[in-house]
């Protein structure tokens, strides 16, 4: 039996807005984002959902209920709501993905693939993002098999320099039939709109230039280009 009362700590939600990145590039979509991660990515731009000191004073306890309604009361048309995090498979979110689903919402799911739930199975997307090299995690390719038979899977990878993209290369290569994108990696203290499209530039450049990756999406993150690095965009 689900536990309705059960709370989980939700960050921020936010929306709608245009999605910046990946599958979903585009779309008008709201954002749910949970504390709490297994990872402690160098490039991280979200530690503040993350380190479980800030997640506890950043955070508020949410009732899955609550949750829907927040979402409902920003606009209920916004068919989307990304959950991200953080990692949003930390939780159980079965109850959540129920009541969205009966509130007329599709979720859309951003997750490193570290850990698998049932509850990815009644998603519509699920994006899995495994970590290259630069983050400093060492990713254990083979958790991603489980993830690949869900409904709208598709992988992204985030691509600073020439060992993440030998990395996407051994992902992309490992599971050719999954939707593959590659976006380029985002330095909060240097980057700006210049760098970041010299680095679309190079990202381009090499896909176009590698057979391995003739099918493979190469994205900026909108967001950032139109915005800036900023929160709640
Ligand atoms: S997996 Fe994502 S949320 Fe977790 S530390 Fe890495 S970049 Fe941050």
């Amino acid at each position: 039996m689900t536990d309705r009362s059960k709370t989980f700590p939700i960050i921020e939600i936010f929306g709608p807005v245009i999605q910046g990145e990946g599958a979903m590039i585009g779309h008008q979509t709201h954002f749910v984002r949970l504390g709490g991660c297994d990872y402690r990515c160098a490039w991280c731009d979200t530690m503040y959902a993350v380190i479980p000191e800030e997640v506890r004073s950043n955070s508020v306890p949410m009732t899955a209920r609550e949750i829907v309604e927040r979402l409902q009361e920003l606009n209920p048309d916004t068919p989307w709501v990304t959950l991200s995090g953080g990692n949003p498979a930390l939780h159980h979110l079965d109850t959540l993905i129920d009541m969205l689903t009966e509130a007329g919402f599709k979720a859309a799911v951003e997750t490193q693939g570290s850990i698998y739930r049932p509850w990815l199975e009644r998603c519509s997307l699920v994006t899995v993002s495994p970590k290259p090299p630069s983050s400093g995690m060492n990713q254990d390719l083979s958790t991603l098999t489980r993830f690949l038979d869900l409904p709208g899977i598709n992988l992204k990878v985030v691509v600073f320099d020439e060992a993440d993209l030998a990395f996407a290369r051994d992902v992309h290569a490992r599971y050719p039939e999954v939707p593959f994108y590659l976006q380029i990696g985002n330095d909060l203290e240097r980057d700006d709109r210049d760098s970041l499209l010299e680095k679309l530039d190079w990202l381009s450049s090499k896909a176009l230039n590698d057979p391995v990756l003739s099918q493979a999406i190469v994205l900026p993150q909108l967001h950032v280009l139109l915005y800036g690095n900023r929160r709640g965009v």
